[in-house]
């Protein structure tokens, strides 16, 4: 099938203004000021683009697509990623992670998972591993994981700082940064680490370790949830200043942000004005993730889950409410985590490229038309694409 979006004001990230955009199976062909081509033939399908944006599809960097372990015991364990709720979100590519549960879940069904994704439409790649080192892999080393198993770009999320953590030590850290790396160095993957922060002492200490006394560059490292608390949104900005990158998490509850948590939005517009480059800031959803709550004794209430829905929202909102360009807005949700995660066919509009496309209301900025590797999942508003038992 061969597509034409036709005046359509196309973002790619950058703004190369109104055009004709040609698809063709599932890759951008031609971007052109205007194509005429006899509208008859059965196999072109014209869209017209007028009134609407045409962006990159989505990339999630970190999403728990099996559900993650629940704080509150076996009854709270998280549910799987529903495919139609990427559909919703505009996210095109998602990268899927275990958690804090390496045990009830495992390396075999996140490979199948993501598999799964992918016999539905959308992009699908994992890292290896969960929270705690040792690494929990599919073969027996993470080199082998990341050159022998195409899904899997990477390992984490590896937790540091957090009591959840299997208290790791630098040099285990450290060893399995180096594999990772040599991993993603032979194979053409990113071979990236994702790290998982949370609210201890130590912060950022290994990745400061890393850069300091190593060989390996800040390229390899994602560190997540980098706006979970002001102290740590603060270190994270100032080593994000000297060379690093940083993930901030968009799925939150109000009670998060009401204990400190820096909305993913106001912490890249903080981290721009502090004076970050733009590429080093990346948003993932923490999709299925548990968001647990507590009471002011600190009682286990309940818990609600990420939504991968959060990252377009998110988007929007640096736009809609904090004013920046669309160009800029979408830099930490497409360009910059396929740049990170070798994704080089993904996060950008361009000829040559995967067919991984939103259509957007320029009023309302509401999706109406999601497509991936060519297909549409969503057309004129409706989600024509739903997961198998959905
Ligand atoms: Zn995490």
């Amino acid at each position: 099938m061969i597509r034409i979006i036709k005046n359509v004001h196309v973002f790619a990230p950058e703004d190369v203004g109104i055009k004709d955009v040609l698809v063709a199976t599932n890759k951008v062909i031609k971007i052109a000021d205007k194509f005429e081509m006899d509208s008859d033939e059965e196999f072109l399908e014209t869209i017209d683009g007028s009134g609407l944006y045409l962006f990159p599809g989505l990339i999630d960097g970190h999403v728990h697509i099996l559900g993650g372990g629940g704080e509150g015991g076996y009854k709270t364990r998280t549910p799987e990623l529903a495919f139609s709720d990427l559909v919703k979100g505009g996210v095109t590519t998602v990268v899927g992670c275990l958690g804090t549960d390496g045990v009830a879940r495992s390396m075999e069904s996140l490979v199948a998972k993501a598999y799964g994704i992918r016999e539905e439409g959308i992009s699908a790649y994992i890292y290896s591993g969960s929270y705690r080192l040792p690494l929990k892999t599919v073969t027996d080393s993470i080199q082998k994981d990341i050159m022998m198993i195409e899904p899997i770009i990477g390992v984490g999320e590896i937790a540091i700082s957090d009591h959840r953590s299997s208290a790791p030590t630098i040099d285990e850290f450290l060893k399995v940064a180096s594999d990772a790396r040599v991993g993603g160095i032979l194979s053409g993957k990113a071979g990236l680490v994702n790290v998982h922060l949370g609210d201890g002492k130590q912060m950022l200490e290994f990745l400061e370790y890393a850069k300091l006394n190593t060989e390996i560059p800040l390229t390899q490292f994602l560190p997540t949830h980098a706006n979970r608390n002001r102290e740590l949104f603060e270190v994270a900005i100032q080593y994000a200043k000297d060379g690093g990158y940083i993930d901030f998490t968009t799925s939150t509850v109000p009670q998060f942000i009401e204990e400190g948590e820096v909305p993913a939005s106001e912490a890249f517009l903080l981290g721009l004005k502090a004076g970050v480059d733009k590429s080093h800031m990346t948003f993932t959803s923490d999709g299925q993730g548990s968001l647990p709550l507590f009471n002011e004794s600190g009682e286990f209430l309940g818990l609600d889950v990420g939504r991968v829905t959060s990252l377009y929202e998110s988007m929007c909102k640096l736009h809609v409410t904090y004013a920046l360009p669309l160009e800029i807005a979408l830099l930490p949700v497409t360009k910059n985590p396929a740049k990170l995660l070798k994704l080089h066919h993904k996060g950008r509009v361009f000829e040559g490229g995967d067919a991984d496309l939103l259509l957007v209301d320029k009023v309302t900025l509401q999706i109406s038309g999601v497509m991936a590797m060519g297909n549409w999942l969503k057309k004129d508003n409706v989600i024509i694409k739903k997961g198998t038992f959905e």
